[in-house]
């Protein structure tokens, strides 16, 4: 399959995202500032209430659209957070589609050269456009490990990760008629 997730290796030292962790407020209505510095993935997911559990749309031919099951949509940002003490932690952000929305027209439409504060609202996350430049720019310890983190080659398959998982069509199914996805035993005895 063309998108399927691959393993990446990690802590092979040097590298600017060692843990590749989602930048979120401590508690709910705390607020973080960070930028927005790279690569955005989205993609279609159906979510099941029964489940709990979210997976992505499998496109032409997916059980779960032709089943009727509502499609959302999601999208992981690479980012980086300013830390209290100073410097930043790389990581990613989840948006929402209305979220997403609501960042691509910050600063004019330019998300990635301000700073964003992000505020943690029950369950969901607020973005309100601080000031620009992004602080970053301004930095020279801060350039450079945005820059690594911009240049992993691990980059597109850590953000991909961290968006909704992904099943064969035949595990649709499975799900959808309400087993687990994965086989727990083998099938074929009765
Ligand atoms: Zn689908």
């Amino acid at each position: 399959m063309s998108n399927a997730i691959e393993d990446v290796q990690l802590g092979d030292g040097g590298s600017a995202v060692p843990c590749f962790t989602q930048l979120k407020p401590a508690r709910d209505g705390g607020s973080i500032v960070l930028s927005l510095i790279g690569k955005v993935k989205g993609s279609p997911y159906h979510w099941m209430h029964k489940k709990a559990k979210g997976y992505r749309c499998n496109g032409e031919g997916c059980p779960a659209c032709k089943a009727g099951v509502t499609q959302s949509w999601t999208a992981v940002a690479l980012a980086a957070a300013y830390l209290r003490g100073g410097g930043i932690e790389i990581g990613y952000v989840p948006m929402s589609r209305p979220a997403f929305r609501e960042v691509r027209a910050l600063n004019g439409g330019k998300p990635r050269e301000c700073n964003v504060k992000l505020t943690s609202v029950g369950g969901g996350y607020a973005f309100e456009s601080d000031s620009g430049p992004a602080r970053w720019t301004g930095d020279e310890a801060m350039r450079r490990e945005v820059e690594a983190a911009r240049n992993d080659a691990r980059i597109d398959a850590l953000i991909e990760s961290k968006l909704y998982d992904q099943l064969t069509d035949a595990e649709w199914e499975r799900v959808l008629a309400g087993k687990s996805a994965k086989e727990t035993e083998p099938e074929g005895w009765e």
